[in-house]
C-alpha cells in the first residue's frame, strides 16, 4: 500500500476531525521520521510536543517492553509494585507532596479543576457550587466539555453547549485585567499556560507569572499551571513556571510524561489540597497503572540523563537566531522560548502558513500551522546544532520557493 492508499482509509473509516498534512509516517527515531515511501523528515512537531525524548527512544522503549512482558494493568481496586515508586520519584523530581495520575492531558486538566473546586469548598469556604475559576482567553486545555467551556475560540466550542458554568475569561498577559477579576470572594483558582501553545505559541511578558502568582496568594487563590505542554523541558527549564521562579498550586503534566508512548498525565499538588479528594472521589481505569509507571519514570530519568532543558535552551537560542536571518517578507515574526517556537507567516500570492507546510514536507520537514498564519516549530529536545542548521535551511529553501511561485 502506497501513502495515497492510508489516507483513503482514514478519510473513508475515520471521523474527519482532523486535517492532516498529507504524509503517512511509518518510522520514527531521535528528530526524524519516515513515511511509508521511505523518504525521511525532520520531525519539527513533536506529536505536539509529546515526543520530547525523540521518536523511539531506546530507554523508554525498553522499560515498556520489559513491564509490558510483565504487568500491564490491575486498576486501582488494587496495590502494584510500580506506582508507589513512581509516586514517590515525580514528587521529589517536582517537589510536591503528591501526585494523582491520569491518562490524557484534557482528564488531567478536568482533574485539576475538580481538585480546584473541591478545595474551594473545603478549605476556603466558599458557598457549595459556587466557586468560579479564572481562564485567560485564547487558552487551550483540551476538547472535554468542560475544558471547552473555557475556550473563546469557536472551532473549540461552537456547536457543542450547553457549556459548564463557573469559569471567567479574562485576557492573557493582562494583569489589570486579573487583578479586577480576583476582586471576587468566590473566586478559588486561576488556570493559566505558561506560554500558550495552541494559540500559537504566545509569550507573557517577563515578570508576568509571576505577579499573577503574588497576586493569587494575596487573594487566597490557587495558580493552576497547565504544563501540558510546555513542561518537562520544553521551554529550557524543567516547568517554564522555572523561568520565574513560581512554584505553582498545582501542575498539570501530559505528553512528554511517556516520551510520546502512551498517554500519561499527571496533577501535582501538595497535602493541603490533593488529599480534599477522597476515596471513591475521582478515578480512571488506567490512570497509574503499572506499564505507564515504568514508562514515566523512564521518561523523565531521560531528561535529566541527556539534559535536555539545557539543550532545548541552547538549541532554541540558535534556532531563533538563525530563523531570523532568513530575508523573506513572508517571516512576520519569530518567537519562542527554549524549543517551543512559532513563526507568523504574512501570506503572498496567496499562500498562506498551509502552504509553507506542504512545502516543507516535500523538503524534507513536517511542521503544521497552529490558526491560519502561525506555523509552530517544536522538534524533539534531543536535536543538535547541526541538525537545527540543515533544518533551518529546509525552512528557508521552502519559503523562498513559495515567495518565487
Ligand atoms: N493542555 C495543553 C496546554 C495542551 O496543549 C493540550 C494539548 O495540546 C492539552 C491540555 C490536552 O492534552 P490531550 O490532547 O492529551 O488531552
Amino acid at each position: 500500500m502506497q501513502s495515497k492508499d492510508f489516507i483513503e482509509l482514514e478519510d473513508k473509516y475515520g471521523a474527519h476531525n482532523y486535517h492532516p498534512l498529507p504524509v503517512v509516517l511509518a518510522k520514527g527515531e531521535g528528530v526524524y521520521l519516515w513515511d511509508v515511501e521511505g523518504k525521511k523528515y525532520f520531525d519539527f512537531l513533536s506529536a505536539y510536543s509529546a515526543v520530547n525524548q525523540g521518536h523511539c527512544h531506546p530507554k523508554i522503549i525498553n522499560a515498556m517492553i520489559e513491564q509490558a512482558k510483565t504487568l500491564t494493568l490491575t486498576s486501582r481496586a488494587f496495590y502494584n509494585n510500580c506506582l508507589g515508586p513512581y509516586e514517590k520519584y515525580i514528587t521529589e523530581y517536582f517537589g510536591y507532596d503528591k501526585i494523582l495520575p491520569m491518562n490524557s492531558g484534557a482528564e488531567a486538566d478536568e482533574t485539576a479543576l475538580k481538585l480546584c473546586r473541591r478545595w474551594a469548598y473545603d478549605k476556603k469556604g466558599i458557598p457549595e457550587n459556587e466557586a468560579k475559576i479564572i481562564v485567560c482567553l485564547g487558552n487551550f486545555h483540551g476538547r472535554t466539555i468542560t475544558v471547552i467551556s473555557m475556550s473563546n475560540d469557536p472551532d473549540s466550542y461552537k456547536g457543542f453547549g450547553p457549556y459548564t458554568p463557573g469559569f471567567v475569561k479574562i485576557p492573557y498577559n493582562d494583569l489589570a485585567e486579573l487583578e479586577k477579576a480576583l476582586q471576587d470572594p468566590t473566586v478559588a483558582g486561576f488556570l493559566v499556560e505558561p506560554i500558550q501553545g495552541e494559540a500559537g505559541v504566545v509569550v507573557p511578558d517577563e515578570g508576568y507569572l509571576k505577579k499573577a502568582y503574588q497576586m493569587c496568594k494575596e487573594k487566597n487563590v490557587l495558580f493552576i499551571a497547565d504544563e501540558v505542554q510546555t513542561g518537562l523541558c520544553r521551554t529550557g527549564t524543567l516547568l517554564a513556571c522555572d523561568h520565574e521562579e513560581v512554584k505553582p498550586d498545582i501542575v498539570i503534566l501530559g505528553k512528554a510524561l511517556s516520551g510520546g508512548t502512551m498517554p500519561i498525565s499527571a496533577v501535582l499538588a501538595d497535602n493541603e489540597i490533593m488529599l480534599v479528594i477522597k476515596p471513591g472521589e475521582h478515578g480512571s481505569t488506567f490512570g497509574g497503572n503499572p506499564l505507564a509507571s515504568k514508562v514515566a519514570v523512564a521518561a523523565l530519568e531521560v531528561l535529566k540523563e541527556e539534559k535536555l532543558s539545557e539543550n532545548a535552551e541552547k538549541m532554541g537560542e540558535l534556532f531563533r537566531a538563525e530563523l531570523r536571518n532568513i530575508k523573506s517578507e513572508m517571516v512576520e515574526l519569530v518567537r519562542g522560548k527554549g524549543l517551543l517556537n512559532a513563526i507568523v507567516i504574512k501570506p503572498r500570492n496567496g499562500k498562506e502558513a498551509w502552504d509553507v507546510c506542504l512545502k516543507m514536507k516535500e523538503n524534507g520537514l513536517l511542521a503544521k500551522p497552529t490558526h491560519q498564519h502561525i506555523i509552530r516549530f517544536a522538534p524533539p529536545l534531543v536535536i543538535n546544532e547541526a541538525q537545527i542548521k540543515e533544518a533551518v535551511k529546509i525552512i528557508e529553501k521552502s519559503i523562498k520557493e513559495i515567495e518565487a511561485a
